[in-house]
């Protein structure tokens, strides 16, 4: 029988979606049926774990999985709460679910700023982080530690003011909090231990980290043709945006050449605009699908 690695990932949340999806991207084939744990890929040796996210940290440092995909927010919380003693590392940042744990209060309220939080108390689904934070900032503030409905504790008096999880800040300002301080920035991470994978499994984890690779960098990435005067060339090749030296095609017996390059940054309108004022004609913009190498 030929070993399968097994990547633990979120069950059920924000996170999960987001993870199936980046894993689909990479090729592999699998459908998630409710309650089941584990889901086998169907045209790849791996295995997916369906977890809780504050699980894929544990499971990862005591080899119940050999990969997780969790909030960066959530490794660095396992990892502080464990007192250090976890075996779980980013091994690269994927690019989705980003989002930042900050402090925020009421907005019309006594607390502004982190030095207004001396003597105060902070609810938190985070104390590890929010530990580490008051200690080195010499704050004296009480974290109280909650499970969720974090952002109800000042309406309700258990806590001054709250530090959690932030994305569009709509949650906050429906509770009439404002965000007053980023302590962490946050996006989804793969996590591995810093062991060594045996036998099978480090071609496996080879193979599957390089689509990942390839699927972040086709995230952003277009490729651009246009036809321009051979003249306009050096100039319309400085402005094509993230691209190496692009590739150029005789158009018959006219001045005119094809143009073509992959751009690894976002292609916006004013670059078109840009192209075309130099010269440039015919402009197609069209999204990549895969890249690999
Ligand atoms: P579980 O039941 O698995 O413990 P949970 O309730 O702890 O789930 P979710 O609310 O599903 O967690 O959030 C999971 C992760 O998604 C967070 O830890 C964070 O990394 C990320 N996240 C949180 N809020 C947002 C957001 N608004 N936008 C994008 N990602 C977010
Ligand atoms: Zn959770």
């Amino acid at each position: 029988m030929t070993e399968r690695l097994r990547i633990a990932v979120q069950k059920k949340g924000r996170l999960a979606d987001d993870s199936f999806a980046m894993l689909k991207k990479c090729g592999l084939r699998f459908s998630i049926r409710g309650g089941a744990l584990l889901a086998r890929v169907k045209n790849a040796p791996i295995d997916l774990l369906l977890v809780r996210d504050d699980d894929i940290p544990s499971f990862v440092s005591t080899g119940a999985a050999d990969l997780g995909m969790a909030g960066e927010n959530v490794l660095v919380e396992e990892v502080l709460t464990s007192g250090n003693t976890m075996d779980a590392l980013i091994d690269r940042r994927l690019g989705f679910s980003r989002c930042s744990l900050c402090l925020a209060a009421d907005a019309n309220g006594q607390i502004q700023s982190a030095a207004d939080l001396e003597g105060t108390k902070i609810a938190t689904t985070y104390p590890g982080v929010l530990g580490k934070y008051l200690k080195e900032n010499n704050i004296n503030a009480t974290s109280v530690e909650m499970k969720g409905a974090v952002e109800l504790a000042p309406s309700i008096d258990i806590a001054d003011s709250i530090c959690d999880l932030v994305s569009s800040g709509a949650t906050l300002e429906a509770n009439g909090l404002a965000a007053f301080e980023t302590i962490l920035n946050s996006e989804a991470v793969l996590i591995k231990s810093s062991r060594e994978f045996a036998g099978e499994k480090q071609a496996i984890y080879d193979s599957l980290v390089s689509r990942i690779d390839g699927v972040i960098r086709s995230a952003d990435s277009k490729y651009i043709m246009l036809n321009a005067p051979k003249s306009a060339v050096p100039e319309i090749s400085k402005i094509l945006p993230g691209s190496d030296a692009p590739t150029i095609i005789p158009l018959g017996d006219s001045d005119l050449v094809a143009v073509q390059a992959v751009c690894t940054e976002n292609v916006f309108w004013e670059t078109l605009e840009d192209l075309k004022s130099k010269g440039a004609r015919s402009i197609l913009v069209l999204p990549i699908e895969k890249m690999l190498g």
